[in-house]
């Protein structure tokens, strides 16, 4: 009996009361003083709901779009260079997104990048999805992890949002919805929906890139840790689904590689560049993605005959081309009207070798199950 209530003493001790309360009383009282007012008040209009409504959808894009641009590709991996304004836009909307300071939320997140799936990994998704989704925030040990950071720290911009966050949150997340609301019509919709609501759904999306991300979808470029590309979390998260690509290439400002892949926040970061908000944007080399890409999707082959024999030489024959073509697309800046036609000559040559290549591997990827013969 002592023992049990020892036991429960201390785990009501390990929790982070602070952030528990909030994450469950935001999202309730918020819901149970909409619907009341909604079912009860007649002080409102359809047109109110209607113009409040299009705030709320908008402030909770720029919110998220202040976290994945700026929290997350900004400061935790510095995939780009940030003007002081847009630094200071980002981190000023990303603090009414109730996530914690930038500095605190991106100190935790290189721990999860670097930890990944170890119990140094905050957000840990071997220890379940609720705990990588919002346990993890409810509890000291993890949520109370020191901040480690010293590049950010040195910041200015960072350390005075980091310094007074809470004035900032609340500023940003509750006061200045209920102003615009204020604006509109309806200080209390203004309040309930661009606040307490939007702050809830968008503080789930991001929490989903934690759990279902590590759960559910693709192992496009490695099988070696959890992280998988989720579309269902790409349409959520302007983009951040692509995870698995992310956390093999957490320094590339992208996370869909492709100009088609949904990723707002890639888009967000490309006008940023074109407006001089935004500079040297890092991206890793199609070779380098090739490489990963290819040594995943024939991993189950590669103690076969099959593997040594046919996919190998098209593998490595699909790389150097690849490495011959981004060895000339450098040399293509520098050159002068001599050389520049003969470049191009080859360089097309190339994309055309690599494409029948990329198809013949994908034929033999489709033939492979049947051909394959154990060594
Ligand atoms: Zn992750
Ligand atoms: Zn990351």
């Amino acid at each position: 009996m002592l023992f049990s209530m020892g036991n429960t003493q201390n785990k009501l001790k390990s929790i982070c009361w602070t952030v528990t309360l909030f994450l469950i009383l935001n999202p309730v009282v918020t819901t149970v003083l909409l619907v009341l007012y909604l079912v009860f008040s007649e002080t409102y209009t359809s047109s109110q709901i209607i113009y409040i409504s299009l705030f709320a959808a908008v402030f909770a894009v720029l919110t998220n779009l202040s976290i994945t641009m700026g929290y997350h590709r900004l400061f935790s991996h510095k995939s780009y260079e940030a003007h002081p304004v847009l630094q200071a836009l980002l981190l000023f909307i990303g603090a009414g997104a109730f996530q914690g300071s930038a500095l605190k939320w991106s100190s935790d997140h290189r721990l999860h990048h670097r930890f990944e799936d170890t119990d140094k990994d905050p957000y840990n998704i071997k220890k379940g999805f609720w705990h990588a989704h919002m346990g993890w925030m409810m509890k000291h040990e993890t949520v109370s992890l020191p901040i480690h950071a010293p590049d950010l720290e040195k910041n200015k911009l960072v350390k005075i949002q980091n310094d007074y966050y809470i004035v900032w949150a609340v500023g940003v997340g509750y006061i200045l919805p209920l102003l615009v609301g204020m604006a509109l019509g309806n200080a209390f919709l203004g309040l309930m929906l661009a606040g307490g609501l939007r702050i809830f759904l968008t503080q789930q999306s991001t929490f989903l890139v934690n759990s279902l991300s590590h759960m559910h979808g693709k192992s496009t470029y490695s099988e070696e840790k959890t992280a998988r590309d989720s579309i269902i979390v790409t349409l959520l998260t302007h983009g951040e689904g692509y995870h698995n690509f992310h956390h093999q290439f957490q320094f590339d400002y992208r996370n869909g590689i492709r100009w088609y892949h949904w990723d707002p926040t890639k888009w967000s970061i490309q006008v940023a560049y074109l407006l001089g908000l935004a500079k040297k944007l890092k991206t890793v080399n199609v070779s380098e993605i090739l490489k990963a890409r290819l040594s995943t999707e024939s991993k189950k082959f590669q103690t076969t005959q099959f593997y040594e024999e046919k996919l190998l030489p098209i593998k490595n024959k699909i790389i150097e081309s690849q490495l011959r073509f981004e060895e000339l697309k450098t040399q293509y800046k520098q050159a002068g009207q001599d050389r520049i036609r003969s470049i191009r000559h080859e360089m097309d040559m190339l994309s055309v070798d690599i494409k029948v290549n990329m198809q013949i591997w994908r034929q033999l990827m489709k033939a492979a199950p049947q051909e394959v013969r154990i060594k």
